[in-house]
């Protein structure tokens, strides 16, 4: 029972989308999205080789939602069926997350001997990187949280480090230009 949805809006939209004469009886009288009347002017067309959906919409309507960016936008306006396979974009964000991850310093295995200026630094580091992904993200991802869990953790470790070296508190969020703050040596 494998059919295979199609992988993108793009494949959708030109393998899954046959458009009706206006003077088929089987067309609804609007639009179920933009409750215009179905006509010349609203051209309709039907969800067309996708099981369990053959709804009917305006064309423009339907192209409009399957690529927006909302979160359901590959499914059935009307029935929620699945209409295509999610384009895998957010996974490459997760991806290039990992990687930028992978050149925190924090995950260096070498923290032993470093001055706390280069732990400091460190943690600024990490807590950039932090924050530019998770500004990319518009919606969090269960993944990503668990990514920036993990960054929270080397951050803390860091911080633990720092205090150890320099035996007082590090601020919680350090400001920029900490090389003029008078670090000890
Ligand atoms: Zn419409
Ligand atoms: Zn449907």
């Amino acid at each position: 029972m494998s059919s295979s949805l199609p992988s993108s809006f793009e494949d959708f939209l030109e393998h899954n989308l046959t458009n009706i004469d206006a003077s088929n009886p089987t067309i609804p009288d609007s639009c179920y999205i933009c409750h215009e009347e179905l006509d010349a002017t609203h051209q309709a067309s039907q969800i067309t080789g996708i099981p369990d959906c053959s709804h009917i919409f305006g064309r423009d309507c339907l192209v409009t939602w399957v690529s927006s960016n909302n979160a359901n936008r590959n499914s059935c306006p009307m029935c929620r069926t699945t209409l295509y396979v999610q384009p895998l974009s957010r996974q490459d964000e997760v991806n290039r997350l990992d990687a930028a991850l992978d050149t925190m310093p924090a995950r260096w295995n070498t923290l032993e001997g470093r001055t706390p200026q280069q732990l400091h630094d460190a943690q600024r580091q990490g807590e950039e990187i932090l924050q530019q992904h998770q500004e990319e993200f518009m919606q969090s991802t269960e993944e990503v949280l668990r990514m920036s869990e993990e960054v929270l953790r080397d951050i803390g470790e860091l911080r633990r480090r720092l205090e150890g070296v320099t035996g007082r508190q590090v601020d919680e969020r350090p400001q920029p230009h900490l090389q003029n703050d008078g670090e000890p040596e």
